[in-house]
């Protein structure tokens, strides 16, 4: 296949950071499935894309940009500075190489697609008099809070109590003013990334289309919502349902689990970037001893360094470390009974999708919004007393979840939703139905 064939030319923006130019990758290759004729040009840092891109495509093809750092920069180890010199660059480091892409592939652009962070995407696609269409890679309810940011913050005032119910918006009964996003209606507002999402959440109503990793029966109220504030909103997930990826198992997690007895193992991970602090960690490996479940552990992190002396040794028979884990697998896989968790929104869909219930420690952004909303408005996990992670309230957390009459019903509940997560992906499923207009609106059949 040739590029320079192609009567469609479509141009990608990614997040280069966490994990969101994976999930927008993944809608781009199943668009170029669905458009033939076209050519997608996706770019991102050399870094995400060396990372996102399995292999040489066909028709999509990644152009690094500029990632921002200055010369010599070395990472100190907080995961926000990046960000920070990144979101400087931007948007003159895409515009530099949409230029690029343009000459090189000998057509214009006829669509622009971003990520919804981008709030310039809105801007970019009026000067090129494209339809923007943007991915928002979390839930629908955090959707919800950034583009009702300032009505949030005139009933609820800025810095005020933690403890404030958020009962004036819609399903939201039982969350409070804590369990909102830093830089809503605390902490510092004007950071990167509170910034960058507060300027989204003004501009995403211009989109031609907002697509997100969800399903129509996941939160629903707030899905209908959002249907009527923007122009055209498409849940077209769970992502982890509806596209393939290869499964790297070099670990032999999956046999590992299969010597376990059913609903039994204890998976942990706290997604790609957060090694939880040295008291959370102790703590944790406490409560894994004494209570003497099984565990699976995805660690970031050094494990020999890091982990209680002896710990690794001691457990060595009831649980398996590693440093990267086939996620979505392990949580479909039959053995395991519950899920510890960051609360990133990946997490919560696969958790779904595989049954398990979840127990929660966020660390920042949507995980804590993520944790109440399962806990008290869906009922399939909980968060842990305190919030953090501690012996005692670890071991309640996991007796609860594995070996009570409640955990019982946790998991009768993410059954549920596993079921509707299932036939939204079906033929004339929601979701399938939202991509092809999706389609439409993207290769403007
Ligand atoms: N993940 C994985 N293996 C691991 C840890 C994480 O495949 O060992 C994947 C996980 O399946 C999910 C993503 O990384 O798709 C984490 O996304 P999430 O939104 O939960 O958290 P984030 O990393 O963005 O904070």
């Amino acid at each position: 296949f040739q590029r320079e064939q192609a009567s469609k030319h479509i141009a990608v923006l990614a997040f280069p950071f966490g994990t969101h130019a994976a999930p927008l990758l993944n809608l781009v290759l199943r668009l170029s499935q669905a458009c033939p004729d076209t050519v997608f040009s996706f770019l991102s840092t050399k870094q995400s894309n060396s990372s996102t891109f399995p292999v040489k495509l066909d028709k999509v093809k990644p152009f690094n940009v500029w990632d921002g750092l200055p010369e010599g920069y070395r990472f100190g180890g907080n995961p926000h500075e990046p960000v920070g010199y990144f979101l400087k660059a931007v948007p003159g480091n895409f515009t530099k190489v949409l230029d690029k892409a343009v000459a090189e592939t000998g057509k214009r652009i006829d669509c622009l697609i971003t990520d919804a962070f981008y709030a310039f995407g809105a801007d970019v696609a009026d000067e090129l008099n494209v339809p923007w269409v943007a991915l928002w890679t979390a839930g629908p309810r955090a959707l919800f809070v950034h583009i009702d940011t300032d009505s949030i913050r005139r009933h609820v005032g800025i810095n005020g109590s933690q403890d404030k119910p958020l009962d004036f918006l819609p399903d939201f009964s039982g969350l409070r003013v804590a369990d909102l996003p830093d830089g809503i209606t605390s902490g510092d507002l004007d950071a990167p990334i509170p910034a960058l999402l507060h300027k989204m959440g003004q501009a995403l109503p211009r989109a031609t289309a907002i697509a997100a990793n969800s399903y129509e029966d996941l939160d629903n109220t707030v899905v209908n919502i959002l249907k009527q504030r923007f122009k055209l909103y498409l849940n077209v997930g769970p992502f982890n349902l509806v596209s393939t990826s290869t499964v790297d198992d070099s670990h032999g997690c999956l046999d590992w689990l299969s010597k376990n007895e059913t609903a039994s193992v204890v998976y942990i991970s706290l997604g790609s970037v957060i090694t939880p602090p040295p008291h959370e960690l102790q703590a944790l490996c406490e409560a894994l001893e004494e209570s003497e479940f099984p565990f699976f552990w995805s660690f970031r992190g050094n494990p020999e360094k890091d982990l209680p002396q002896g710990f690794l040794e001691r457990r060595r028979s009831k649980g398996k470390i590693v440093p990267w884990a086939p996620q979505q697998k392990i949580l479909e896989h039959p053995s395991v009974g519950v899920f510890i968790s960051h609360g990133g929104w990946n997490s919560v869909l696969e958790s779904i999708v595989g049954g398990v219930p979840m127990i929660f420690r966020p660390y920042f952004g949507d995980q804590g919004l993520n944790t109440r909303t399962v806990e008290g408005v869906w009922g399939f996990g909980l968060g842990l007393e305190g919030g953090t992670l501690t012996k005692e309230g670890a071991m309640k957390a996991l007796k609860l979840t594995l070996c009570s009459e409640q955990g019982k019903k946790m998991r009768d509940r993410i059954g549920v939703q596993k079921l509707l997560a299932y036939n939204a992906v079906k033929p004339n499923g929601s979701s399938v139905e939202n991509f092809k207009t999706l389609v439409n609106v993207v290769c403007n059949k």
